[in-house]
């Protein structure tokens, strides 16, 4: 059973069962699956035997996914994993992997919704990620001034392609984001910024690097040592270099360079790395004065505010 697990297990019920769990929740951890393979198997099972949680392994999920994607994938789905950048946990997600899968939201959502969410990631991908600070995120405060349109340009979202995006109201912004969060798109951090969640990352990968990337800007990069999207992290010393880690891809990038601490692409020191993600945000505003939007105290909520905060990201000497 085990030397070719993969090719003698055929898509049924229990695969059916399994993909309806991912359907109803955004995102699934091995942890968080090895109960619902657990149920499967007991539902399924002639024997009467009593499969627990625990008896579930790797391999058996795997295998689950791996049967389960090879029957999904002429619907353009796919199962996706990708690493957590806060915590190095593996996610996984059932994706559409369409380029276009942006327009998925036009099902629940009206154009001028989808209108202000495309400006919410172009305040992500463009305004807030330039050479100098790569934020990747937005400001709640930020996000709901977007609700106005800009006047004279019309957007290039397919999904309101031919019409004029219209303003949304302050409180029908409010509940667009909060609706995103809800449908598992974005995620609102602590220090009230706005990000795109891993599986977002996963499902608009394709959509986000034809989007915002062309031939001498690259504005979505990926992790030197994954190899996955990264909205934060660290970034080479040298601004022009393309080398960026997440915060726990470190140290693996670095063990495989007998412990060097370099830069995987231009072997630099990497030293006082810059941040990328919203601490570029309240660095920049240190350094630059007054860049940013609102004005509360960056370093009263740094304290305490990120508890499992990484290693000793150099307090900016
Ligand atoms: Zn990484
Ligand atoms: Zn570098």
């Amino acid at each position: 059973m085990s030397d070719n697990g993969e090719s003698d297990e055929v898509y049924n019920n229990s695969h059916r069962a399994f993909l309806q769990s991912l359907l109803s929740r955004a995102t699934l951890t091995f942890e968080q699956a090895r109960p619902v393979l657990a149920a499967i198997k007991n539902a399924q099972a002639q024997d009467g035997r009593d499969v627990q949680p625990a008896d579930i392994t790797e391999q058996d999920f795997s295998t689950f996914v791996n049967v389960t994607n090879a029957a999904i994938s002429p619907f353009d789905l796919e199962i996706r994993d990708t690493l957590s950048q806060h915590d190095r946990t593996r996610i996984y997600a059932l994706v559409n992997v369409s380029s276009d899968s942006i327009t998925q939201l036009a099902t629940t959502h009206t154009p001028d919704e989808i209108a202000f969410v495309k400006r919410c990631l172009d305040a992500m991908f463009e305004t807030n990620n330039t050479y100098r600070s790569e934020v990747l995120a937005v400001r709640s405060t930020e996000a709901v001034r977007l609700a106005k349109a800009p006047t004279g340009q019309t957007q290039h979202v397919d999904a309101t392609q031919g019409a004029q995006a219209q303003s949304l109201t302050m409180s029908s912004a409010q509940r667009m984001l909060q609706a995103m969060v809800d449908e598992g798109w974005f995620e609102l951090s602590k220090r009230d910024f706005y990000t795109l969640t891993p599986r977002a990352l996963m499902e608009l990968r394709a959509w986000l690097v034809e989007t915002y990337n062309d031939e001498e800007d690259e504005r979505i990069r990926n992790c030197s040592a994954c190899k996955a999207i990264i909205t934060m992290g660290e970034r080479c010393p040298d601004l022009d270099c393309t080398g960026r880690l997440h915060t726990h891809c470190k140290r693996m990038a670095f063990r495989a360079q007998n412990n060097n601490e370099r830069c995987p692409v231009c072997k630099k020191d990497w030293k006082d790395a810059p941040p990328v993600g919203e601490k570029a945000a309240t660095q920049n505003r240190r350094s630059m004065n007054g860049a940013g939007a609102s004005t509360r105290s960056p370093t009263a909520q740094m304290d305490g505010a990120n508890n499992s905060q990484d290693e000793s990201t150099a307090d900016e000497g």
